[in-house]
């Protein structure tokens, strides 16, 4: 038996699919297209991966592997120093978090490992 997704308008659980490639719901007649391939593949399929090729996730907690010298002479954050609850983001620096002692920063992806 399968299941249908609910009406993404009003939250209807009595969708069916109507046999031309599109769910609809009864309820408000809202329709959608089955296929989201073209939505999704892009926009969700990148994968953060710390230096060992890891899956990372927001909420983990990575370890510095390489001292991290911080611009505008903030100080290096040393090798070794455990990151929680890291926020993966787009972009050059694709880690945002926050360390003990130099308080909201980003890092790279590449210069950490999960832990
Ligand atoms: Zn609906």
């Amino acid at each position: 038996m399968s299941t249908f997704p609910p009406c993404p308008a009003c939250g209807s659980a009595l969708t069916y699919e109507d046999g031309s490639g599109n769910y609809v719901c009864p309820e408000c007649a809202h329709e959608w297209p089955v296929k989201t391939e073209a939505a999704t593949d892009d926009a969700t399929a990148r994968v953060w991966r710390d230096a060992a090729g890891n899956a990372l996730q927001d909420g983990d907690t990575v370890t510095v592997i390489k001292d991290l010298k911080l611009k505008g002479g903030g100080g290096v954050v040393k090798q070794g120093t455990k990151v929680k609850n890291i926020r993966l983001v787009d972009g050059d620096h694709d880690i945002d978090c926050k360390i003990d002692g130099f308080g909201a920063m980003s890092l790279k992806s590449e210069f950490v490992r999960k832990s």
